[in-house]
């Protein structure tokens, strides 16, 4: 199969030397293409800043902002059977990126943000998808609630639920654990694990999830190569 990747945060620039960004690390996003790896699939990895070396053989694509992000998704999840997005993609992006950088004043300061274009949205609303389509939902309250939301207003087939109130788990940590939404209805929790472990199994899920979408549609996976 052939797996597209998002991982990591996005920065959205305000001056030249200041960027709006996460706490995202990436390495939840890295297991999952390193695991698709290990798995004999075919990986492209789009990636916001992390400090993370890139998997050897996957093809990777560097990007920094939301828009760049967006544009790389768009140009590659046509080749792929499974979409997998991971990254922390910004909400909002400053209304204007000042060409110099913006000098201390008073002691108020606003910054007038504009929302981003959603990517999984916006591959979630296509008809003429041909692929998996697999967001994440990080959240510090009603988790599974707000992942159930998710799923049905993005319309992906499967959200990955993780609650990142915790300090044990979550963004920045080696573990997760996770609650897997599928669109059928069906729930599957994994519980606390290293990020590698849970995505050896987040892994398996896609390519049966895959195999049974292709199944419905008549095609093989290598026939759609
Ligand atoms: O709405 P929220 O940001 O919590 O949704 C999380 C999911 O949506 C993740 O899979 C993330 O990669 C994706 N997302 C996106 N583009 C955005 C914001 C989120 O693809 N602008």
């Amino acid at each position: 199969m052939r797996f597209l990747v998002t991982a990591g945060p996005t920065r959205e620039p305000i001056d030249p030397v200041r960027y709006i960004s996460n706490r995202s690390s990436g390495k939840m996003g890295y297991a999952i293409a390193d695991a698709a790896l290990a798995g004999g699939h075919d990986v492209t990895l789009i990636s916001g800043p992390v400090n993370l070396a890139p998997p050897i053989n996957a093809k990777f694509v560097s990007v920094s902002t939301s828009d760049e992000m967006f544009d790389a998704a768009h140009r590659h999840a046509d080749k792929c059977d499974a979409c997998v997005l991971c990254a922390a993609v910004a909400d909002y992006k400053p209304a204007e990126i000042s060409l110099t950088k913006i000098k201390k004043r008073g002691d108020k300061f606003s910054l007038e943000l504009i929302p981003t274009r959603d990517i999984l949205n916006s591959l979630g609303q296509r008809h003429d998808r041909q692929f998996l389509l697999v967001g994440f939902a990080a959240e510090t309250n009603e988790v599974e609630e707000n992942a159930a939301n998710k799923l049905h207003e993005k319309n992906c087939d499967i959200i990955i639920a993780n609650d990142v109130s915790s300090r044990i788990s979550g963004m920045e940590s080696e573990l997760n654990e996770v609650t897997i939404l599928f669109r059928t209805g069906e729930r599957q929790k994994i519980s606390r694990a290293p990020k590698k472990i849970i995505a050896r199994e987040l892994v398996k899920i896609f390519e049966n999830s895959a195999t049974k979408m292709f199944d419905k549609k008549n095609v093989t996976i290598s026939e759609r190569s």
